[in-house]
């Protein structure tokens, strides 16, 4: 029997707990490293979760608990867990073949559906994960460009890999001067010669890129075009125009990471949102409700390079039938924004709540962001505009609060990020707001 976190009025939550969990954890360990397989999973209080079985909104882990999750696999599951659709076209794919090293009808299908969703795509490539075609679409602007140097922004994540792994998770003892920002690797073992040419600037600070891209030496900019990774920051108004135009005017490639955003915040992503298209944006997550797909796309001029220019893109697994179907019931549920528009009003109404939960119990906070990812930071009584910003959040109270709502069976990510479903329904969102209401009594 699972033990779920609806529970009789005025009675408070009971505690969860996770001692399965734990000892699971505990024996993995001895044949994977810290238990886990991303490092990401890693210290998570009181334990990383085990679990059996997803759906809906909720998750069922090892210990018997129904929790409603806001992680939804660190973004992917906009139509929520297992959902009917995705489910369905799957289970039919596997009757005709998972791989096959070679094309197929679906491809072709699924790429025009996507260029008739997200504003910049001309054409795509399909890969299996947000990381590599982070680097496909670097290596297209520096071949387009001969140029080397890349431009990021702190705070902005856009994969594990080398290149760009930096300054992604910089402190205030670390990060350096707000005018001369350290660079600083985030793995031991990175290839300094890797990121030797990635610079990093503030981001939503039009003055210093202009000055940086004025040398026309810089072959591509990327960025989060919300910052999502860390916070939920929007753009400030006039920013990703001003940038688009800078990148246009010095030759340089302007890519849109949205790993997170794309298929989330709008059809079309921030870019459609925004109404600031970029020459290249990347794409993984939501495109598959779960499965490993992912894409880069943008204008045809720089994704015929891959063709006929001599820039090298491959993967065992990309465009594999198994998740292109995936991907097709997906973006068929997501085409026409209704889907995004509703989640999107149910997460307002709970990014409200919650700041009125804590609100009345004192607690200084901003909750900022899309009604689809949003985010929660303690401490901070004005939105935060950039990374600076968010270095002043109270993360262990934030933390202390995530554990008293994991105890109450609703499951949030540490950083602050909560990510909605189609799935989250009034009475998720229900069982959420009376647990936020305990929680923050008890930090
Ligand atoms: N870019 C962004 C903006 C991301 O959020 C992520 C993953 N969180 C990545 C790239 C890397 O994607 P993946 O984990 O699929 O390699």
């Amino acid at each position: 029997m699972h033990l779920d976190s609806t529970h009789a009025a005025g009675q408070p939550i009971p505690a969860a707990s996770f001692d399965t969990s734990r000892r699971l954890i505990e024996d993995a360990k001895r044949r994977i490293p810290g238990g886990v397989s991303s490092n990401f999973r890693m210290g998570i209080a009181p334990t990383p979760l085990v679990f059996e079985r997803a759906e809906g909104p909720f998750l069922f882990d090892a210990d018997g608990n129904r929790l409603v999750d806001y992680y939804l696999g660190m973004g992917p599951m906009i139509l929520g867990h297992s959902p009917e659709p995705v489910r369905r076209a799957v289970a039919r794919q596997l009757e005709d073949g998972i791989l096959w090293g070679g094309q197929s009808r679906l491809e072709a299908s699924v790429a025009e559906r996507f260029c008739e969703m997200v504003p910049c795509a001309e054409k795509l490539r399909f890969a299996a994960s947000g990381s590599e075609v982070v680097q496909a679409a670097l290596r297209l602007a520096r071949a387009a460009t001969s140029r080397r140097t890349i431009v990021k922004f702190e705070g902005h994540y856009h994969g594990w890999l080398d290149s760009v792994l930096v300054s992604v998770s910089a402190t205030a003892e670390t990060a350096g001067d707000p005018g001369v920002l350290s660079r600083l690797p985030g793995s031991v073992g990175q290839d300094e010669g890797a990121w030797a040419n990635t610079e990093v600037l503030r981001w939503n600070d039009l003055v210093s890129l202009e000055r940086r891209l004025a040398t026309r030496d810089v072959a591509a900019v990327i960025m989060e075009p919300a910052m999502c990774n860390a916070g939920s920051i929007r753009a400030l108004a006039g920013y990703l125009q001003g940038v688009r135009e800078a990148c246009s005017r010095h030759g340089t490639v302007l890519i849109f990471d949205e790993v997170i955003t794309g298929f989330r915040v709008a059809p079309g992503g921030v870019q459609q949102l925004e109404g600031v298209t970029p020459d290249l944006a990347t794409f993984g997550k939501c495109l598959g409700n779960g499965l490993p797909i992912a894409a880069v796309a943008g204008r045809a001029e720089l994704m015929d390079l891959f063709a006929t220019g001599g820039v090298v893109h491959g993967g065992t697994y990309n465009a594999s039938p198994l998740c292109l179907a995936a991907a097709d019931a997906t973006l068929r549920a997501l085409q026409d924004g209704r889907v995004l528009d509703e989640v999107g009003e149910r997460g307002q109404r709970l990014m409200q709540g919650i700041e009125a939960a804590l609100g009345q119990a004192g607690v200084t906070a901003s909750v900022t962001g899309f009604g689809q990812i949003f985010h929660v930071a303690f401490g901070l009584s004005e939105p935060a505009r950039d990374y600076r910003d968010l270095m002043r959040m109270d993360r262990p109270r934030y933390v202390r609060f995530c554990e008293a709502l994991l105890s109450r069976r609703v499951r949030v990510l540490e950083r602050g990020a909560w990510f909605l479903s189609a799935a989250h329904q009034d009475e998720a969102l229900e069982v959420t707001l009376r647990a936020v209401r305990e929680a923050v009594r008890e930090v």
